[in-house]
């Protein structure tokens, strides 16, 4: 019995042929699930995007977009982890975005602090030139807006996203590293083409050169990776001069398990005291919903369903990660 049986109501976008809302208990988080077929093909994409305010949506507004219907990196926390069905767009992900905004009932011009992230469902650096095209869409739609790519690191070309970070000065970069050795990180991301932390490393300092600005990395701090000698490891590939740190709570991808508690915040918040006193700024993040909604990235539990009954219908792709053990961590991508 899923917990996401409470939509409230139903509706269709430019992109989108059916939009499904859920909305937390908490009362500051949204999820909208968004279905269409392919015209030509009747191939059904599904995707997910997810609305905050915090505390309103005038103060800060902040939208989770998808950039793939499942996502093939196969990461053993995440929800999309086990599929992979195709890339969006860019208007399929620029009208997860509008369609949001417009749910906010407020002006875009108004709200103070606008956030967009590519972080819900797939990976933006294997869809590089339709996520680099959305950027530059919604940064002429929402001028103020700060748009953060999520990145797995896959070992690919970042040409596209570096071009689109320097012409856009507000587009932000993080890394999702999640561990502190590449043997653990290559356990909990299988997919095989992916940069090690050295080169993820290299690839920030190089964006921040490029750039100006500093990257991220986010780490989901859990009971075996947040140790001292995990701190010290990060400490010596990454250069607290030119990265910032995300810590995150981990949020659990099934929907049948506590998803989240007093335990983990105190790790989360145990771990960046450890990160702050090697020299990093840093941040927790630990996002809402994740009881009831799936708020948490990474949880996607409507999407997991639905991956599910496509593949049984041939029409999704086992990942990386397929039938590989879960690990109950992270909010990513
Ligand atoms: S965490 Fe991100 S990169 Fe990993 S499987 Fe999920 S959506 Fe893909």
């Amino acid at each position: 019995m899923t917990k996401l049986t409470q939509a409230t109501n139903t509706a269709r976008t430019r992109q989108w042929e059916s939009v499904q809302r859920f909305d937390s208990a908490e009362g500051n988080v949204a999820k909208f699930v968004y279905e269409k077929l392919e015209p030509e093909t009747g191939k059904p994409a599904v995707v997910e995007a997810v609305l905050y305010k915090y505390p309103t949506y005038a103060e800060r507004t902040v939208i989770c977009c998808s950039t793939q219907s499942g996502c093939p990196m196969g990461c053993r926390f995440c929800g999309a982890g086990d599929y992979f069905m195709r890339s969006l767009d860019s208007d399929e992900i620029v009208d997860q975005v509008e369609h949001a905004i417009a749910q906010t009932h407020t002006n875009p011009d108004d709200i103070k602090r606008l956030q967009i992230m590519f972080m819900s469902m797939g990976e933006p650096a294997l869809n590089q030139t339709n996520v680099a095209q959305a950027i530059r869409t919604l940064n002429t739609l929402y001028p103020k807006a700060r748009l953060l790519l999520s990145s797995s690191a896959p070992d690919v070309p970042y040409d596209e996203i570096f071009a689109v970070s320097r012409a856009v000065d507000s587009v932000g970069l993080q890394f999702s590293i999640h561990e502190s050795t590449d043997e653990a990180r290559d356990l909990l991301i299988p997919f095989k083409k992916k940069m090690n932390l050295k080169k993820i490393a290299a690839t920030g300092e190089a964006w921040f050169h490029a750039t100006g600005r500093k990257p991220f990395f986010n780490y989901c701090a859990d009971r075996h990776n947040s140790t001292n000698v995990d701190a010290d490891r990060i400490a010596a590939i990454f250069d607290p001069r030119i990265w910032e740190a995300t810590i995150s709570v981990v949020c659990e991808r099934g929907e049948g398990l506590p998803t989240r508690n007093e335990f983990q915040l105190a790790l989360a918040d145990d771990f960046s005291g450890k990160l702050l006193a090697r020299g990093f700024n840093t941040r927790v993040f630990d996002p809402a919903g994740q009881d009831d909604i799936g708020g948490g990235c990474g949880q996607l539990w409507y999407v997991q369903e639905k991956m599910e009954e496509f593949a049984g219908a041939g029409l999704a792709k086992p990942s990386a990660g397929h039938g590989k053990p879960l690990r109950h961590t992270p909010c990513s991508a």
